[in-house]
């Protein structure tokens, strides 16, 4: 099963795709994960990564579309995967399908988690994450029993810098400039399925687990 998932900045879809994987046992492949690992490793990647990022913008295509297209030839995406944060513009849409098709293959579904704008915020404001092993937390809606020490492996947890309300408004704006499109991209090849991301998150899951069994 392959599978896209779409959605604005702090819609739900790391959240969503996390469960989507465990369930399916497929990777959790997130671009956003993949740059912040590079540059707590300090990587040449991390650093060109990072100027983007801290400013609310999209990594360039040339730095994002040759390592997901590697990532996903690897072994253990033989049995599908489930993508969080990529494809973000058409061309990067369009490179995933030019390569799909080289490999006589097919994205499955674009499951596209509907959240307002109003909600953003609120919901980036409260976000939380473990930089050590990625687990996203809310302070009201899925706060981590343990206050700001994180579940999973007991680091600390960060506010994002990115998700600051100033860079959030700016990634909104981004989304909608740049990503919205893809919506009508894969409406036009009839993979697209849209969830209502407001409600809690485990009708969101449920959501997607009856459109995935269809
Ligand atoms: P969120 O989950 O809040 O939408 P991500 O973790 O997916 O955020 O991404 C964080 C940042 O990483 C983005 O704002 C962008 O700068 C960069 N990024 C992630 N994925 C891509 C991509 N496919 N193309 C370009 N930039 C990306
Ligand atoms: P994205 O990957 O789309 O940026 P996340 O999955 O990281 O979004 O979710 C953004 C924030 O909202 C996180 O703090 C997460 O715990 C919280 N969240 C996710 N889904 C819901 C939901 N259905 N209701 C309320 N909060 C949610
Ligand atoms: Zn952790």
């Amino acid at each position: 099963m392959k599978i896209v998932m779409l959605g604005a900045p702090g819609a739900g879809k790391g959240t969503q795709a996390k469960m989507i994987a465990a369930k399916y046992e497929i990777p959790h492949i997130s671009t956003g994960d993949i740059f912040r690992s590079n540059i707590k490793n300090g990587t040449e990647l991390g650093k060109k990564a990072k100027e983007y990022m801290d400013q609310g913008l999209l990594v360039p295509d040339e730095l994002t579309v040759d390592l997901v297209i590697d990532r996903l030839g690897q072994e253990d995406c033989q049995k599908g995967y489930i993508l969080d944060g990529f494809p973000r513009t058409i061309p990067q849409a369009e490179a995933l399908d030019a390569a799909l098709t080289k490999r006589g293959e097919k994205m499955d579904f674009a499951v596209n988690v509907d959240v307002p704008d109003e909600n953003i915020v609120n919901r980036m404001s409260g976000r939380r994450a473990c930089a050590k092993c990625g687990a996203t937390y809310h302070i009201v809606y899925n706060p981590s029993s343990k206050g700001d020490i994180c579940d999973v492996c007991g680091d600390t947890l960060i506010l994002r810098d990115d998700d600051k309300p100033e860079t959030v408004q700016k990634r909104l704006g981004v989304y909608h400039d740049q990503t919205q499109p893809l919506i009508e991209y894969y409406s036009s090849q009839g993979i697209l399925k849209t969830v209502d991301g407001t409600q809690d998150m485990n009708d969101v899951f449920a959501a997607i687990n009856s459109i995935l069994g269809e």
